[in-house]
């Protein structure tokens, strides 16, 4: 099966950031990926800025250097010579005067011009400020910025409002690239394109929604920069924030930008507040790996796990609990949701044994794909047993190649850009709603005196995560890839 590459209109984008991780690891690989697969017209220039000095050519090994190392070219690649023209590089300090009216000599008069503001936060203001003054943006631009997208309701709500002084909400792009990822996107195929979940999808069939996003990798290297956020601020409040929403919220009445985003926002503004007792905070502690070393503070009390139960105040979800969990050094690399069904109401099948709940299990990754959990009749003699089997399939098998060869979050975010289409961005109101759910919890676990409970490097996380299941009489799922 293969998918169709629609080509986007001729585009000038401005990565503010170009020398750095983000640009190197992620959008310049990405932007190569896109080319290669015909979506970029060859007419269109994508400009690095950023301080240091150097020109084109520099530039262009630069990028040559990050492509090949994070977008697994090898050898000769005649296309990766056609794509290399196609980028520029002006010196900018976004706190200075100098290279912007360079930057507006090369922009061009006709192409869709974006500008990807991969750089510290704090520069955001500067950047969109001589934009607008020195006429380089107009009506037509976007701009991409990237997370964290402030660190409180408080600096979210000035960073909205420094940008809304120099550019409208429809040019803004907030990127979450959990948004960007196939797998997440398909949560609306799979409860939008089929008529067989919508109707049991509600607190009257389902028991439970379990949703992880567990690491292997600790934050060694740049743990005082993690211990300033935590996992609350790094992944609740935003990138399971979205998962959370695109499995709660109503069928928006369009696949368009606000209808689905209203419709997120619903699912946020109906979240109620989290009890102290429903949320556990761990860090791993261990000889080989231990947080605080990490963090390079003996005393941090910042978590790199948190396992919390999240309600969700309207008819569709009351009595229905969304448990979400995040860690760093846990066992394995996982992302899933498991929605976990209610039991049949009764059996017929007295004396073969009880049928257990159903379950459907997206993956996000890794091996992304669906698995549901059936009841079936056990094969062979011996009269009527059960016996629950999973229906399983996983996307690459099930879509060929082409299925295995999904675009990176990135490229299919930048792509949007182009096209102009901000659904799968989050909107200014949307991320401070999440702000304004996650502040007090934030705030009440830096006004107690608890520190997180420790975990073994390699587990699940704290023995407490699992008290909170127990608690209720269910069970984690177990973190496995
Ligand atoms: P980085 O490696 O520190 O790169 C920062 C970039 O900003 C460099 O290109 C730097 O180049 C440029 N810069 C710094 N000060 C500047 C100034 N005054 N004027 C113009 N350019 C300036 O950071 P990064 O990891 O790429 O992250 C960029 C943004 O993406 C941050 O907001 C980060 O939170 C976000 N983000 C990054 C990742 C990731 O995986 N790296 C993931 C999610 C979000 P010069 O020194 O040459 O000026």
């Amino acid at each position: 099966m293969v998918s169709r590459v629609i080509p986007v209109d001729d585009f000038d984008l401005v990565i503010f950031g170009a020398t750095g991780d983000l640009a190197h690891r992620k959008i310049l690989p990405g932007l190569f990926r896109r080319f290669k697969a015909g979506q970029i017209p060859a007419t269109s220039r994508i400009i690095g800025a950023a301080r240091t000095a150097q020109d084109d050519d520099a530039f262009r090994a630069e990028a040559e250097g990050a492509i090949r190392e994070f977008g697994g070219v090898t050898g000769e690649d005649p296309q990766l010579a056609e794509f290399l023209p196609l980028l520029g590089y002006v010196a900018i300090d976004a706190r200075g005067e100098g290279g912007w009216q360079e930057l507006k000599a090369r922009m061009r008069p006709g192409a869709v011009h974006a500008f990807y503001f991969s750089v510290a936060p704090a520069l955001f203001g500067d950047i969109a400020e001589r934009l607008a003054g020195h006429g380089i943006a107009d009506d037509d631009s976007r701009i991409v910025v990237e997370k964290p997208f402030g660190r409180d309701l408080a600096s979210a709500r000035a960073l909205n409002a420094t940008l809304a002084r120099h550019f409208d909400e429809h040019q803004i792009y907030r990127i979450d690239h959990y948004l960007g990822k196939e797998t997440v996107q398909n949560l609306m195929a799979v409860r939008f394109a089929n008529v067989l979940f919508e109707p049991l999808w509600n607190a009257q069939f389902i028991d439970h929604v379990q949703i992880t996003v567990a690491e292997t990798v600790g934050v060694a290297g740049r743990g005082s920069y993690y211990d300033k956020s935590g996992a609350i601020r790094d992944m609740v409040q935003n990138h399971m924030m979205q998962l959370l929403c695109l499995i709660a919220m109503e069928p928006p009445y369009h696949f368009d930008p606000d209808a689905v985003r209203d419709e997120k926002l619903k699912v946020i503004r109906a979240l109620e507040a989290v009890p102290p007792e429903d949320i556990v905070r761990g860090q791993y502690r261990g000889d080989d790996a231990d947080y605080l070393k990490d963090a390079e503070d003996p005393e941090s009390r910042t978590e790199s796990y948190v396992a919390m139960k999240v309600r969700i105040s309207n008819w569709r979800w009351q009595g229905t609990p969304f448990y979400l969990r995040t860690g760093k050094k846990l066992r394995a690399r996982t992302s899933e949701i498991a929605i976990t069904f209610k039991e049949p109401p009764h059996s017929i099948f007295d004396d073969s044994g009880q049928p257990k709940a159903n379950e459907l299990v997206i993956r996000l990754q890794p091996n992304e794909g669906m698995n549901l959990k059936v009841m079936i009749k056990e094969p062979g003699p011996g009269g009527m047993r059960l016996v629950q089997v999973p229906l399983d399939m996983s996307f690459a098998d099930a879509l060929g190649p082409e299925g295995a060869d999904m675009p990176d979050a990135y490229e299919r975010l930048i792509m949007d850009v182009i096209r102009g289409n901000q659904t799968l961005f989050m909107r200014g109101d949307e991320v401070e709603a999440a702000w304004a759910w996650t502040d007090p919890i934030i705030n009440a676990w830096e006004d107690s005196k608890r520190r997180p409970e420790p975990y073994d490097p390699g587990s699940s996380g704290p023995e407490e995560a699992l008290r909170l299941m127990h608690r209720d009489n269910r069970r984690w799922r177990e973190i496995r890839s």
